[in-house]
């Protein structure tokens, strides 16, 4: 990685001073304030235990949810401290705002090791503006600046980008280990190299297909997305999953796979049904032959066994999104089965978006695979090969 990160410095830069530490405690929780995911929590702790354990005055700045700038008590970062104080057993207080008298206050009279967690940055509506005399503000809080949030990094905001500007800055732990995740493996994989992409939308994967075609050796697509290329095919899709105004750009892409080296596959049988529900009736089509009123919610069977086919052997996997509607079992076989594999594949194994990642952890195969992301947005833009603000903000080596 091109970046310094917190482990290019001694010892005598950390102790006795006070680091801002942007972190990403975005997680996900239910209607009684429980976090049902602690994931981006856990991934935090290497960095704050890093410069704990070398004497820093820690102070954590994060976002939750989009309170759209302004104070709203349900996405405070009260239940995500108190998580964090349950895991750690450390005695991290909430700040009752991130920028402030108060806040300065309380910093001023932290002693090492302290650790305090700025409320929610979203408060304020010049975070997510990347207003300039608000970062300064979060900047002068601190003596270092260290981004760990990979999950934001591909947001200029004021805390992961505009902040950066002000203070010495450096990659976390974590955003380390991310990006030499994703961007190192996808650089220079060991082949072969197959990515699954998956999930409902083109409009957000499109990139990512034109990106990784020159880079794989094969491309699987499936789930909802692939519809629309169906219907750019001219092909019947009946009620499937359909981005019309992105019909012309798939047939461009369609045109120019041809000219690629890289196997990209597309569904050749498809799980149908009239409606979305749990056991509802269903059927299975070749792609060709969906009738009007029904809808593609899995891959088929033949398209179960070709995609393992063509993942046997792979020395990386990528896998980003579902190949159905898996939330219902009746639509999860397809994703169910791909997790396995790539669980199994004994592969470089990354896994971003949310939705692939909970189909591993239900399945029970975490453990199996190599790297999961924790940023769904950032991963995506890291497989596009643009380059993110958060990152591009901390210092060169
Ligand atoms: P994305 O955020 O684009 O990765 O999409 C993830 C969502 O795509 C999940 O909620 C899946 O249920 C959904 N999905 C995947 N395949 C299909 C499909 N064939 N029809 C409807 N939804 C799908």
């Amino acid at each position: 990685m091109n970046k310094k990160t917190i482990f290019d410095l001694n010892q005598n830069d950390i102790e006795n001073k006070k680091v801002l530490i942007r972190v990403d405690f975005n997680v996900p929780i239910d209607d009684n304030k429980n976090i049902t995911d602690d994931t981006r929590i856990k991934a935090a702790l290497e960095t704050i235990n890093y410069l704990r354990d070398n004497n820093a005055k820690i102070i954590l700045s994060a976002h939750f949810g989009r309170p759209k700038g302004k104070v709203n008590p349900d996405f405070s970062l009260k239940p995500i401290v108190e998580e964090f104080n349950k895991i750690t057993g450390y005695n991290c207080t909430l700040a009752p705002d991130c920028i402030g008298e108060e806040v300065e206050k309380m910093i001023s009279e932290m002693k090492n090791q302290d650790i305090i967690l700025l409320e929610n940055v979203r408060f304020h509506k010049e975070e997510t503006d990347n207003d300039p005399e608000f970062a300064k503000k979060l900047a002068s809080l601190a003596d270092l600046y260290v981004n760990d949030a990979f999950g934001a990094a591909h947001r200029a905001h004021a805390s992961t980008e505009g902040v950066a500007k002000h203070l010495p800055a450096y990659a976390g732990a974590l955003m380390k280990k991310e990006i030499e995740f994703l961007s190192q493996t996808v650089e220079n994989p060991k082949r072969p190299f197959v990515a699954i992409i998956g999930g409902a939308k083109v409009s957000t994967k499109l990139s990512v297909l034109k990106n990784l075609v020159k880079k794989v050796d094969k491309l699987l697509i499936g789930g909802g997305m692939a519809y629309t290329f169906f219907k750019a095919l001219g092909l019947e899709i009946g009620k499937s999953l359909c981005e019309d105004d992105l019909i012309e750009e798939a047939k461009e892409f369609l045109e120019a796979i041809k000219n690629e080296k890289t196997e990209v596959v597309f569904p050749v049988d498809n799980i149908i049904a009239q409606d979305i529900k749990e056991g509802t009736e269903t059927k299975v089509v070749a792609f060709n032959e969906i009738p009007a009123d029904w809808e593609g919610l899995d891959i088929g069977p033949k398209t179960q066994e070709m995609f393992i086919e063509k993942l046997q052997g792979a020395k990386t996997i990528v896998w980003n999104g579902p190949v159905g509607l898996f939330e219902i079992s009746t639509f999860a076989e397809g994703t169910n089965a791909i997790a396995k594999v790539v669980a199994e594949s004994g592969a470089v194994t990354i896994i971003g978006g949310g939705d692939s990642i909970s189909a591993i952890k239900k399945a029970g195969l975490s453990d199996k695979i190599t790297h999961m992301s924790t940023g769904g947005g950032a991963s995506l833009e890291m497989l596009e090969g643009k380059e993110l603000p958060g990152l591009a903000a901390l210092l060169d080596t």
